[in-house]
């Protein structure tokens, strides 16, 4: 019989950290939410107060290049120089969207091609403001980063403000066929994807048709979901992989998150009202 080597080194895993941050805004309570540890992270967020009483936060998701040989212009990894590119836009008084505009001007460059490996960000943004019925604001977001609301009057439950897909829904059941026939009949993606994959891969995503609502820095044209609200109890901004049905109890959808990929970057910012 033979024993199978076992490897001695322990596998790098993430934690959770959640961590209270303080507001200016009377009555409202924010928790972070972020994995941690185990190499570097392209997620970020912010909590800036504004001017006139306004608080923005954010959630941000910068994309890892899959080409390691090219170097965003400041010598960090991709993701963390377009995180920190939308991040620094966000600290001004202009609108989330002129902001958004402003990085993806900075981040944009035609002469990186194809466009997966441009250093972007995915991003979800709300400039929140308290008055005498609760909290009011607008909710801004880009590619796969999204805002869940509680207690909107009309509504009662949790409802999704803005996020969704990066792709137009064709481009993305199409993109889903191909990769589904592809994983069936292919052994060597049975243990990572294979070049084929991510060949089939670069040609479907490449094209800026086929994106509805791309990540900052990807297109010329940015197109937000943006959506304002009223009298909410509680938002929850979440970069992508935290399933919605858990979105009404934050820490478990992050640790779930975490659990079922333990090198995943996950960051939630939890908004409730007391
Ligand atoms: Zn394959």
């Amino acid at each position: 019989m033979v024993e199978h080597e076992r490897s001695t080194t322990p596998s790098p895993v993430k934690a959770l950290v959640e961590m209270p941050i303080s507001t200016p805004i009377d009555g409202v309570e924010l928790t972070l939410l972020r994995s941690s540890g185990a190499g570097i992270s392209g997620d970020d967020w912010l909590v800036e107060p504004l001017g006139s009483g306004i608080l923005r936060l954010a959630v941000i998701d910068g994309a890892f290049s899959l080409d390691a040989e090219r170097r965003p212009p400041v010598g960090h990894d991709a993701a963390v120089f377009a995180a920190g590119v939308v991040r620094t836009a966000l600290r001004s008084e202009e609108s989330a969207e002129e902001a958004l505009e402003r990085a993806n001007s900075a981040l944009f460059d035609p002469a990186v091609s194809p466009s997966r490996l441009r250093p972007s960000a995915a991003v979800a943004v709300i400039d929140l403001e308290r008055r005498e019925e609760g909290l009011f604001g607008v909710a801004v977001s880009a590619a796969d980063c999204f805002v869940y609301a509680a207690g909107i009057a009309e509504v009662g439950g949790w409802e999704e403000l803005v996020g969704g897909d990066h792709l137009n829904p064709e481009a993305r059941a199409r993109w889903t066929a191909l990769r589904a026939a592809h994983l069936a009949s292919c052994p060597a993606c049975a243990t990572s994807h294979c070049s084929t994959l991510l060949e089939l891969e670069a040609v479907e995503l490449d094209d800026p048709s086929n994106r509805s609502c791309p990540a900052i820095g990807r297109d010329e044209r940015l197109s937000l979901r943006s959506k304002e609200f009223r009298a909410v109890q509680a938002l929850v901004l979440s970069t992508d992989g935290i399933e919605p049905a858990d979105i009404p109890d934050a820490p478990r959808a992050a640790a779930r998150r975490l659990a079922a990929t333990p090198m995943a970057d996950v960051t939630v910012l939890r908004v409730t009202t007391s």
